[in-house]
């Protein structure tokens, strides 16, 4: 990486504390990533954005805000980037997926906060984040309470805006979250001096659904019995998606697919057949949580699919372009983010239909329920989950588990236990 001492020296980064990451990073990743055998060619990009995490990338947002345009950060698949994009503000994904900022966060939240809060406060709390310091303004939602805490506890750091976002899905409340979107285009406005206009929107629904596009085609190939990549890569380019630049984003991930492809045509996979396909599914794993994913994928497992805001939940269903107004478009993104089915929402029923589709699409043999631990949506969801998945004869076991890598051989028993009893099947 070239030297960026400077760029994060004028976004006020602890440089010393920020030194202790980036010498951890590069170590972790060639063992979890680059040791893997036979990685298609396409993840070059892949690899070359992660070795520049905190350079290439926050370089380009530093340019775009010297040329007067604005960066915001957001923590939810709820935030719509079709505003944001129509205002030419940048949003970038701000999920912090390391224990590495969780003494800095105990300063400001209680310990059993979940690790994903956790880390957000401590990244931006202890100035060790260059996307955080990068951002004008902070976009929360009142997703779970966890989260709406540490928003007044943000507020106090930085300029931050909330969404309200509703937690059932009666007619009232698409309408309830169309007219919030109306409220957070003017704050956009607001924030960047742009005016929002319908022409714009259609343009940025567009390019938004091509990412979302280029996400699916990428998910489709990991239905294949012989699977071209590895569940670790897929979550990797998921997990970039939410702070590259969506166009080029778009462009490096199809000419991946186009090699993946290539693979499946001639039947060449990454796993041997008897591996067992897993389909993870539960709470977002943001960068650098690889931890599941790599404690699977080296018991005898494969991740074909993953049911989590950093895989479907992110890209599945498109936005309708058909609005010609900004009220019809408004009315239009409420249909499509409305339709995601995070745990937030009483009830839920439509995300365990996705599971049992996605198992079946993916042609998984089993279902790993993830959660992280203080989660208490998605942990207390899971009985309602094993129930009905227990009705359609899907195997499942739950794992609660941490950002810290010390449970990893637990985790590796539990695992290898799992999949021998889907081989017993
Ligand atoms: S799990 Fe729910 S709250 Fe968390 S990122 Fe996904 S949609 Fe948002
Ligand atoms: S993982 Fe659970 S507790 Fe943590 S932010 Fe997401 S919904 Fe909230």
């Amino acid at each position: 990486m070239a030297d960026y001492k400077d760029l994060w020296q004028s976004l006020n980064i602890d440089l010393e504390k920020h030194d202790q990451l980036c010498e951890v990073l590069p170590k972790f990743y060639s063992e979890i990533y680059l040791s893997q055998e036979n990685r298609p060619k396409g993840m070059d990009y892949f690899n070359m954005v992660v070795s520049e995490i905190h350079g290439l990338r926050i370089k380009e947002l530093d340019d775009h805000r010297k040329q007067g345009n604005k960066v915001m950060g957001s923590f939810c698949v709820f935030v719509p980037d079709e505003l944001a994009l129509a205002a030419n503000v940048i949003n970038v994904g701000l999920c912090a997926g390391s224990d590495f900022w969780h003494p800095d966060g105990e300063k400001y939240v209680p310990q059993n906060t979940c690790p994903l809060v956790k880390a957000a406060v401590g990244a931006k709390m202890g100035n060790t984040c260059p996307y955080f310091n990068s951002c004008d303004l902070l976009v929360g939602e009142t997703t779970c309470d966890s989260k709406k805490k540490a928003w007044e506890i943000l507020d106090k750091e930085t300029d931050m805006y909330v969404i309200d976002l509703p937690q059932m899905k009666r007619e009232k409340d698409y309408e309830s979250f169309s007219d919030e979107l109306k409220l957070f285009k003017e704050k956009l406005e607001d924030l960047s001096g742009n005016e929002i206009t319908a022409n714009k929107v259609k343009e940025s629904i567009e390019l938004v659904n091509e990412k979302r596009k280029a996400l699916k085609r990428l998910y489709d190939l990991r239905k294949n019995e012989a699977l071209p990549i590895s569940g670790k890569d897929a979550l990797l380019i998921s997990q970039i998606a939410f702070y590259d630049d969506p166009k080029r984003f778009i462009q490096m991930t199809n000419e991946l697919c186009d090699e993946l492809d290539q693979r499946v045509s001639n039947n060449e996979s990454v796993f041997s057949k008897d591996t067992k396909r897993i389909l993870v599914s539960g709470t977002p794993m943001a960068v650098p949580n690889w931890k599941l994913h790599h404690v699977i994928e080296s018991s005898g497992g494969a991740v074909v699919c993953e049911e989590t805001c950093t895989g479907s939940r992110y890209f599945e269903n498109y936005v309708s372009n058909e609005g010609e107004t900004l009220e019809e478009q408004y009315k239009n993104l409420a249909n499509r983010y409305m339709g995601i089915n995070c745990a937030c929402f009483t009830p839920n029923n439509g995300r365990v239909d996705d599971i049992i589709r996605l198992y079946k699409e993916h042609k998984a043999d089993g279902v790993v329920y993830f959660t992280l631990p203080f989660c208490q949506t998605y942990s207390t969801e899971y009985k309602l989950v094993k129930e009905k998945l227990d009705k359609e004869g899907i195997p499942v076991t739950m794992i609660e588990t941490g950002y810290s890598l010390e449970d990893a051989g637990q985790l590796k028993t539990r695992l290898e236990a799992f999949f021998e009893v889907l081989e017993n099947r």
